[in-house]
Protein backbone atom coordinates (compact mmCIF):
# COMPACT_ATOMS: atom_id res chain seq x y z
CA UNK A 1 0.00 0.00 0.00
CA UNK A 2 1.76 3.36 -1.38
CA UNK A 3 0.64 6.55 0.22
CA UNK A 4 -3.21 5.15 0.33
CA UNK A 5 -5.72 7.71 1.90
CA UNK A 6 -9.56 7.06 2.42
CA UNK A 7 -12.31 9.45 4.03
CA UNK A 8 -16.09 8.96 5.47
CA UNK A 9 -17.55 11.81 4.35
CA UNK A 10 -15.34 14.37 6.77
CA UNK A 11 -13.85 12.08 8.53
CA UNK A 12 -10.38 10.87 7.40
CA UNK A 13 -10.04 7.20 8.54
CA UNK A 14 -6.86 6.32 6.44
CA UNK A 15 -4.16 8.75 6.69
CA UNK A 16 -1.56 8.16 3.99
CA UNK A 17 -0.59 4.88 4.95
CA UNK A 18 2.60 2.73 3.29
CA UNK A 19 2.88 -0.43 4.29
CA UNK A 20 4.43 -3.30 2.41
CA UNK A 21 4.25 -7.08 3.30
CA UNK A 22 6.68 -9.50 2.11
CA UNK A 23 5.62 -12.84 0.61
CA UNK A 24 5.57 -14.91 3.51
CA UNK A 25 5.54 -12.47 6.31
CA UNK A 26 2.99 -12.31 8.94
CA UNK A 27 2.08 -8.51 9.82
CA UNK A 28 0.12 -8.17 13.56
CA UNK A 29 -2.19 -5.04 13.54
CA UNK A 30 -2.99 -3.36 16.48
CA UNK A 31 -4.89 -0.28 17.81
CA UNK A 32 -7.19 1.05 19.35
CA UNK A 33 -11.00 0.50 18.31
CA UNK A 34 -11.83 3.69 15.43
CA UNK A 35 -8.69 3.53 14.37
CA UNK A 36 -8.86 2.20 10.67
CA UNK A 37 -7.51 -1.34 11.10
CA UNK A 38 -10.96 -3.19 9.66
CA UNK A 39 -10.98 -0.36 6.83
CA UNK A 40 -7.60 -1.22 6.27
CA UNK A 41 -8.05 -4.70 5.52
CA UNK A 42 -11.82 -4.24 3.39
CA UNK A 43 -9.32 -1.74 1.38
CA UNK A 44 -6.98 -4.59 0.49
CA UNK A 45 -9.69 -6.64 -1.65
CA UNK A 46 -11.78 -3.25 -2.33
CA UNK A 47 -14.33 -4.35 -0.19
CA UNK A 48 -13.74 -0.48 0.30
CA UNK A 49 -12.49 1.96 -2.45
CA UNK A 50 -9.86 4.67 -1.20
CA UNK A 51 -9.67 8.06 -2.07
CA UNK A 52 -6.11 7.48 -3.68
CA UNK A 53 -2.58 5.92 -3.11
CA UNK A 54 -2.22 2.66 -4.39
CA UNK A 55 -2.65 -1.01 -3.22
CA UNK A 56 -0.76 -3.71 -5.45
CA UNK A 57 -0.84 -7.20 -4.78
CA UNK A 58 1.72 -9.67 -6.22
CA UNK A 59 2.92 -6.78 -8.35
CA UNK A 60 -0.67 -5.99 -9.50
CA UNK A 61 -3.15 -2.80 -9.42
CA UNK A 62 -6.32 -3.51 -7.84
CA UNK A 63 -8.91 -3.89 -11.03
CA UNK A 64 -12.17 -1.40 -10.53
CA UNK A 65 -14.58 -4.29 -11.23
CA UNK A 66 -15.80 -7.65 -13.03
CA UNK A 67 -14.30 -10.78 -13.28
CA UNK A 68 -10.75 -9.18 -12.87
CA UNK A 69 -12.11 -7.73 -9.44
CA UNK A 70 -13.49 -11.09 -8.71
CA UNK A 71 -10.17 -13.24 -9.38
CA UNK A 72 -8.39 -10.75 -7.07
CA UNK A 73 -10.45 -11.17 -4.61
CA UNK A 74 -10.20 -14.66 -4.45
CA UNK A 75 -6.08 -13.92 -4.13
CA UNK A 76 -6.81 -12.01 -0.53
CA UNK A 77 -8.86 -14.44 1.61
CA UNK A 78 -10.31 -12.63 4.22
CA UNK A 79 -11.54 -14.26 7.70
CA UNK A 80 -14.01 -11.92 9.96
CA UNK A 81 -15.11 -10.98 13.51
CA UNK A 82 -18.53 -12.74 12.79
CA UNK A 83 -17.91 -15.69 10.85
CA UNK A 84 -20.15 -15.37 8.06
CA UNK A 85 -20.73 -19.20 6.80
CA UNK A 86 -23.42 -19.31 4.35
CA UNK A 87 -25.78 -20.35 7.19
CA UNK A 88 -28.28 -22.63 4.62
CA UNK A 89 -25.03 -24.74 3.09
CA UNK A 90 -23.45 -27.71 4.95
CA UNK A 91 -19.84 -27.02 6.13
CA UNK A 92 -18.82 -29.07 2.81
CA UNK A 93 -20.66 -26.69 0.80
CA UNK A 94 -19.58 -23.75 2.36
CA UNK A 95 -15.50 -24.89 1.57
CA UNK A 96 -16.52 -26.42 -2.35
CA UNK A 97 -18.89 -23.10 -3.44
CA UNK A 98 -16.04 -20.44 -4.10
CA UNK A 99 -13.48 -23.23 -5.67
CA UNK A 100 -16.14 -24.20 -8.15
CA UNK A 101 -17.57 -21.02 -9.03
CA UNK A 102 -14.67 -18.75 -9.31
CA UNK A 103 -11.44 -21.06 -9.66
CA UNK A 104 -13.33 -23.37 -12.04
CA UNK A 105 -13.02 -26.32 -10.03
CA UNK A 106 -15.06 -29.74 -10.34
CA UNK A 107 -17.08 -31.02 -7.68
CA UNK A 108 -15.01 -33.58 -7.08
CA UNK A 109 -11.94 -31.68 -7.23
CA UNK A 110 -13.22 -28.88 -4.98
CA UNK A 111 -14.66 -31.51 -2.53
CA UNK A 112 -10.91 -33.76 -2.08
CA UNK A 113 -9.56 -30.08 -1.73
CA UNK A 114 -12.10 -29.47 0.73
CA UNK A 115 -11.75 -32.34 3.36
CA UNK A 116 -8.33 -31.76 3.24
CA UNK A 117 -8.73 -28.34 4.46
CA UNK A 118 -11.85 -29.44 6.98
CA UNK A 119 -8.84 -31.95 8.22
CA UNK A 120 -6.17 -29.35 8.58
CA UNK A 121 -8.12 -27.18 10.57
CA UNK A 122 -9.69 -30.35 12.70
CA UNK A 123 -13.62 -30.32 11.87
CA UNK A 124 -13.84 -32.82 9.40
CA UNK A 125 -15.85 -34.95 11.24
CA UNK A 126 -18.59 -31.98 11.26
CA UNK A 127 -18.49 -31.67 7.56
CA UNK A 128 -22.36 -32.82 6.52
CA UNK A 129 -23.80 -30.26 9.69
CA UNK A 130 -25.33 -26.59 9.27
CA UNK A 131 -22.94 -23.98 10.91
CA UNK A 132 -25.62 -23.21 13.36
CA UNK A 133 -25.11 -27.20 14.60
CA UNK A 134 -20.85 -25.63 15.39
CA UNK A 135 -19.55 -24.18 18.26
CA UNK A 136 -18.33 -20.61 17.49
CA UNK A 137 -14.52 -22.10 17.15
CA UNK A 138 -15.32 -24.82 14.82
CA UNK A 139 -17.38 -21.90 12.74
CA UNK A 140 -14.58 -20.07 12.46
CA UNK A 141 -12.12 -23.15 11.48
CA UNK A 142 -14.61 -23.88 8.91
CA UNK A 143 -14.54 -19.90 7.91
CA UNK A 144 -10.65 -20.07 7.49
CA UNK A 145 -10.99 -23.76 5.26
CA UNK A 146 -13.28 -21.81 2.95
CA UNK A 147 -11.22 -18.99 2.75
CA UNK A 148 -8.03 -21.30 2.25
CA UNK A 149 -10.04 -22.96 -0.43
CA UNK A 150 -9.77 -20.52 -3.09
CA UNK A 151 -6.09 -20.90 -3.18
CA UNK A 152 -5.21 -17.41 -1.86
CA UNK A 153 -1.48 -15.36 -2.11
CA UNK A 154 -2.51 -13.43 1.41
CA UNK A 155 -5.30 -14.16 3.76
CA UNK A 156 -6.30 -11.39 5.87
CA UNK A 157 -7.98 -11.56 9.63
CA UNK A 158 -9.37 -8.99 11.34
CA UNK A 159 -10.04 -9.64 14.69
CA UNK A 160 -11.13 -13.14 14.12
CA UNK A 161 -11.37 -14.38 17.94
CA UNK A 162 -13.37 -11.31 19.52
CA UNK A 163 -16.94 -12.51 19.30
CA UNK A 164 -15.08 -16.04 20.41
CA UNK A 165 -16.29 -17.66 24.00
CA UNK A 166 -12.60 -17.64 26.21
CA UNK A 167 -12.06 -21.35 25.74
CA UNK A 168 -12.58 -21.48 22.22
CA UNK A 169 -9.98 -18.41 21.51
CA UNK A 170 -6.90 -21.01 21.47
CA UNK A 171 -8.43 -23.42 18.95
CA UNK A 172 -8.82 -20.89 16.63
CA UNK A 173 -5.48 -19.17 17.57
CA UNK A 174 -3.27 -22.67 17.11
CA UNK A 175 -5.10 -23.03 13.55
CA UNK A 176 -3.18 -19.19 12.66
CA UNK A 177 -0.58 -20.42 14.10
CA UNK A 178 -0.31 -23.49 12.40
CA UNK A 179 -0.70 -21.46 8.75
CA UNK A 180 2.25 -18.68 9.67
CA UNK A 181 4.67 -20.91 10.11
CA UNK A 182 3.51 -23.22 7.03
CA UNK A 183 4.52 -19.69 5.15
CA UNK A 184 1.36 -18.50 4.50
CA UNK A 185 1.08 -14.60 3.67
CA UNK A 186 -1.05 -12.66 6.45
CA UNK A 187 -2.17 -9.78 8.10
CA UNK A 188 -3.82 -10.15 10.96
CA UNK A 189 -5.59 -7.42 13.13
CA UNK A 190 -5.66 -8.78 16.83
CA UNK A 191 -4.86 -7.76 20.33
CA UNK A 192 -3.88 -11.61 21.00
CA UNK A 193 -0.53 -10.81 22.62
CA UNK A 194 0.31 -14.94 22.41
CA UNK A 195 -0.57 -14.66 18.93
CA UNK A 196 1.48 -11.84 17.70
CA UNK A 197 4.62 -13.56 19.82
CA UNK A 198 4.54 -17.11 18.91
CA UNK A 199 3.66 -16.13 15.18
CA UNK A 200 4.48 -12.51 13.98
CA UNK A 201 7.31 -11.07 12.61
CA UNK A 202 6.00 -7.31 12.66
CA UNK A 203 3.78 -5.61 14.56
CA UNK A 204 1.91 -2.34 12.76
CA UNK A 205 0.09 -0.30 15.66
CA UNK A 206 -2.08 2.16 13.77
CA UNK A 207 -3.98 4.95 15.87
CA UNK A 208 -6.30 7.62 14.22
CA UNK A 209 -5.74 6.58 10.68
CA UNK A 210 -2.20 6.39 10.32
CA UNK A 211 0.51 4.04 10.82
CA UNK A 212 2.52 5.26 14.16
CA UNK A 213 4.93 2.72 15.07
CA UNK A 214 6.04 -0.64 13.57
CA UNK A 215 8.55 -2.94 15.40
CA UNK A 216 8.92 -6.45 16.40
CA UNK A 217 6.70 -8.05 18.81
CA UNK A 218 9.19 -8.54 21.18
CA UNK A 219 10.08 -4.77 20.91
CA UNK A 220 6.53 -3.31 20.70
CA UNK A 221 4.99 -5.54 24.20
CA UNK A 222 8.16 -4.54 25.82
CA UNK A 223 9.90 -1.07 24.91
CA UNK A 224 6.80 0.78 23.03
CA UNK A 225 8.37 3.80 21.73
CA UNK A 226 5.03 6.41 21.01
CA UNK A 227 3.40 7.83 23.91
CA UNK A 228 -0.16 6.39 21.95
CA UNK A 229 1.34 2.56 21.92
CA UNK A 230 2.31 2.56 25.32
CA UNK A 231 -1.22 4.37 26.35
CA UNK A 232 -3.06 1.68 24.54
CA UNK A 233 -0.84 -1.14 25.64
CA UNK A 234 -0.96 0.10 29.43
CA UNK A 235 -4.87 -0.21 28.81
CA UNK A 236 -5.30 -3.79 27.30
CA UNK A 237 -2.45 -5.48 29.23
P1 LIG B 1 -11.17 -0.21 13.66
O1 LIG B 1 -11.34 -1.47 12.87
O2 LIG B 1 -9.73 0.11 13.94
O3 LIG B 1 -11.97 -0.21 14.91
P2 LIG B 1 -12.60 1.01 11.47
O4 LIG B 1 -11.75 0.87 10.27
O5 LIG B 1 -13.75 0.09 11.63
O6 LIG B 1 -11.69 1.00 12.78
O7 LIG B 1 -13.20 2.49 11.53
C1 LIG B 1 -12.40 3.64 11.39
C2 LIG B 1 -13.28 4.85 11.48
O8 LIG B 1 -14.13 4.90 10.35
C3 LIG B 1 -14.21 4.85 12.69
O9 LIG B 1 -14.31 6.18 13.14
C4 LIG B 1 -15.52 4.35 12.13
O10 LIG B 1 -16.60 4.85 12.86
C5 LIG B 1 -15.49 4.91 10.72
N1 LIG B 1 -16.23 4.09 9.76
C6 LIG B 1 -15.99 2.79 9.48
N2 LIG B 1 -16.80 2.34 8.50
C7 LIG B 1 -17.58 3.40 8.15
C8 LIG B 1 -18.62 3.59 7.18
N3 LIG B 1 -19.00 2.61 6.36
N4 LIG B 1 -19.18 4.81 7.11
C9 LIG B 1 -18.79 5.82 7.92
N5 LIG B 1 -17.80 5.71 8.84
C10 LIG B 1 -17.21 4.52 8.96
MG1 LIG C 1 -12.32 -3.22 13.30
Amino acid sequence: MSHVNKHFGDLHVLKDINLEVARGEVVVVIGPSGSGKSTLCRAINRLESIDDGEILIDGKRLPEEGAALARLRADVGMVFQSFNLFAHKSVLQNVTLGPMKVRGRSPGEAKERAMELLTRVGVANQAEKLPAQLSGGQQQRVAIARALAMEPKVMLFDEPTSALDPEMINEVLDTMVALAKQGMTMIVVTHEMGFARKAADRVVFMADGMIVEESTPEEFFTNPRSERAKDFLGKIL
